[in-house]
């Protein structure tokens, strides 16, 4: 082992989760050295700069807001960015019905905006469902039966299925209930709808209607993640960017080292305390001795929804006023629109803009092999379509792919998880956490909230970090 790799915890990935944990054991004076498979830090929450003729546009790896409920991971965040910050004020829309819907839904819109006949029958079919639970409870044993049980089969087809099905990539009757009670940005309309017109009478805003948010002036989210890694280094942490792992080697039921690649070959980096934020079905499938078959297994049954950005250089200063836009129709390939000049002002040059145009799709799929221009070609088609934009506006486009976008949560992933995670446990000195650590569907404040937690933890203190990101009150 070099010196520059010499630690007490040997973190793998400089996601938020990992970047956080590290800065966290380095004020608590561990050495710490951090291993990136990309030139970049930031995983999901990374950014980086299109340097053109026209100009410099920001952008990030998928557009992202930052928003927490806990006044110690605001600080943490506000005390990095400095004042490197603009606010913004949160502005989404759906485009349904060939037409323009406020997210968070805003009562009249939606009463003037849904086709009538629609708005009758999801209005009957909600009483209907109603009335029937007073009679009888169908089991909420997937996602499609949780949403209907509770909004009725009309809401369910406009607002959840069919978005969820075009995320998703499987129908919702696969999906599991869980996702449901924990996590929909789409159900969250319906109680939108509840909130906004019938206020909370403790006064209190749900999360979905957090109308204001900060967002790095330059540079996209990934300053955040760019800041943690110079506050590493301050203190004397090493972060090793380009270095893929691809062993973890355990012994005697402690683990005893990590093997990395780089430009500078492979090597084997000794430790006795690892902390991994890389996925964890990737973990499981690099430790040796081998994990036993009912693990691989379950890791081979494992499955992450993978996505496409397209980014899209504009010639006009703006296209809308909206940081998203949901796309639910499924004659649409396009799932979710975002402007970054509509996060920060300062991130494209004024008389231009740049759009980032997601779509969902499987790793290896015909859309994740689908040519740079083909997809140039669908996503302007579509944009054009909804009267976004004209063809000729369109400067320049670049894609880029994200394989763990999102973790699936279908009937089996419970079971297949925790067998998972119970064998990566049964290995001391090998921790995993954050969002592909623990394979949970979160936010940004959540891995760091995980990272803070699991260093806490190595230091024999501190709350249990799996458990953050199961409650409900957390998602918007
Ligand atoms: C499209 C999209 C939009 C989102 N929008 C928001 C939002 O608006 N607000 C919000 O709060 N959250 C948002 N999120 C969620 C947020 O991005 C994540 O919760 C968070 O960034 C996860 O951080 P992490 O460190 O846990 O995981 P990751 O960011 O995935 O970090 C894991 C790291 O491990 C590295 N790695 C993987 N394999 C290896 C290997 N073999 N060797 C070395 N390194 C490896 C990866 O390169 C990566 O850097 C969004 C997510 C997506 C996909």
């Amino acid at each position: 082992m070099t010196e520059r790799e010499a630690q007490d915890v040997l973190v793998l990935g400089a996601g938020l989760a990992g970047l956080s944990a590290a800065y966290k054991l380095a004020r608590l004076g561990k050495r710490v050295v951090v291993i990136e498979a990309d030139p970049k830090v930031g995983g999901l929450a990374g950014s980086g700069t299109f340097h053109t003729q026209w100009g410099e546009f920001d952008y990030d790896n998928g557009p992202h807001r930052f928003h927490t409920g806990e006044k110690h991971l605001n600080e943490e965040v506000l005390a990095l960015l400095g004042d490197d910050v603009v606010e913004a004020n949160r502005l989404s829309r759906i485009f349904l019905f060939g037409r323009f819907f406020n997210y968070p839904l805003h009562g009249p819109n939606v009463i003037r905006n849904l086709p009538k006949t629609v708005l009758v029958k999801a209005f009957l079919d909600y009483l209907a469902v109603k009335v029937k639970s007073l009679f009888k409870k169908t089991p909420d044993s997937n996602f499609e039966n949780w949403v209907v049980n509770r909004f009725g089969r009309t809401l369910y087809k406009i607002f959840f299925g069919v978005y969820t099905e075009k995320t998703w990539g499987i129908p919702c009757s696969r999906i599991s209930p869980d996702w449901a009670a924990q996590r929909i940005t789409l159900l969250s309309l319906w109680d939108t709808v509840k909130k906004t017109l019938f206020r909370p009478s403790d006064g209190s805003t749900p999360r979905t209607l957090v109308s204001k948010f900060f967002y790095p002036k330059r540079g996209g989210i990934g300053r955040l993640c760019d800041r943690y890694k110079e506050e590493i280094e301050k203190l004397g942490g090493k972060v090793h960017t380009s270095t893929r792992v691809v062993a973890v080697h355990h012994a005697d039921g402690k683990v005893a080292a990590v093997d990395v690649e780089s430009s500078e070959g492979r090597r084997s980096i000794p430790a006795s305390s690892v902390l991994s934020t890389i996925p964890c079905t990737v973990l499981a499938t690099m430790l040796a001795p081998a994990a036993p078959k009912a693990v691989l297994d379950s890791v081979a049954a494992m499955k992450h929804r993978s996505m496409v950005f397209v980014y899209l250089i504009l010639d006009r200063p703006k296209v809308t006023d909206d940081h998203w836009i949901y796309l639910p129709e499924d004659s649409i390939t396009v799932h979710r629109l975002s402007e970054f000049k509509n996060f920060s002002p300062f991130s494209a040059p004024k008389d231009k803009t740049l759009l980032c145009a997601e779509i969902t799709c499987d790793y290896g799929d015909e859309l994740w092999n689908e040519s740079d221009e083909n997809l140039r070609k669908t996503c302007v088609d579509d944009l054009v379509t909804i009267g976004l934009l004209g063809r000729d506006e369109v400067l320049a486009t670049y894609s880029r792919r994200e394989r763990y976008a999102y973790p699936l949560y279908d009937l089996d992933y419970r079971g297949n998880k925790d067998r998972v995670l119970g064998h990566i446990a049964s290995i001391a000195g090998l921790d995993t956490t954050g969002r592909q650590g623990l394979f949970k569907y979160n936010n940004m404040d959540h891995s760091i909230g995980m990272g803070l937690a699991a260093a806490e933890n190595l230091m024999g203190r501190g709350r249990d970090h799996a458990t953050i990101a199961d409650e409900q009150k957390w998602f918007g």
